[in-house]
């Protein structure tokens, strides 16, 4: 099956692919010719999903999948969250997105940086049909950047059981544990 990926993030949109493998045919805007940017103005993950999503599907007629993501950190109380894009107050940042968080959390001691990532992966047919999935991996975020591997958040954060970020852990290993491969199994177990 085919399905358009309401991204313009090229590294969200190869992770899906690896995770993916031949599972679904993923096709991004870039290669359908489409240049839009959705305004994520929900107040949840499943809401900013479904809005780019439902208006991707409806601008093209084509069955549309969106992942909306973020870092929800403890000790401030949920932020980022979603606002992880735009933390910093420039959307789509992603290092003066990290360096607001560590100046946030520079006075908060390693046993208490507990976080997790947050996927929520939603797919919206033509028809009006449409199906949600959400996926998480809890760690902590470190008092540095470590590793050049990944994007957004990765360099910080240490998923549990691990003692690498997920900016040096190899891609595969991310792809195996991550927010995004624990959203996209549950969405697969559930449409296909
Ligand atoms: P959005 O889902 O495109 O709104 O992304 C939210 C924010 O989370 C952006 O700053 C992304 O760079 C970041 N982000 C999304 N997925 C990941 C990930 O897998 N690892 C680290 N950061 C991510």
């Amino acid at each position: 099956m085919k399905i358009l990926v309401a991204t313009n993030n090229q590294h969200k949109l190869k992770e899906m692919r690896e995770i993916l493998g031949e599972k679904l045919e993923l096709v991004s805007l870039k290669e359908a010719g489409i240049s839009v940017d959705v305004e994520e103005n929900g107040s949840t993950f499943e809401e900013n999903s479904l809005i780019k999503a439902r208006t991707v599907c409806s601008l093209t007629g084509l069955p549309t999948l969106a992942d909306d993501t973020g870092l929800v950190v403890a000790a401030l109380n949920g932020a980022p969250g979603v606002y992880s894009a735009r933390y910093a107050g420039i959307a789509h940042n992603d290092k003066a997105n990290r360096e607001k968080l560590l100046k946030e959390l520079s006075n908060v001691p390693y046993e208490k940086r507990t976080a997790y990532f947050e996927t929520v992966i939603s797919i919206v047919y033509p028809d009006g049909k449409e199906i949600t999935a959400s996926g998480k991996v809890s760690g902590r975020v470190l008092f540095e950047e470590e590793g050049s591997d990944g994007f957004g958040y990765d360099p910080m954060f240490i998923p549990d059981g691990y003692d690498k970020t997920f900016a040096e852990l190899p891609a595969e290993v991310k792809n195996t544990i991550s927010h995004r491969a624990d959203a996209l199994s549950q969405f697969v177990k559930g449409c296909l």
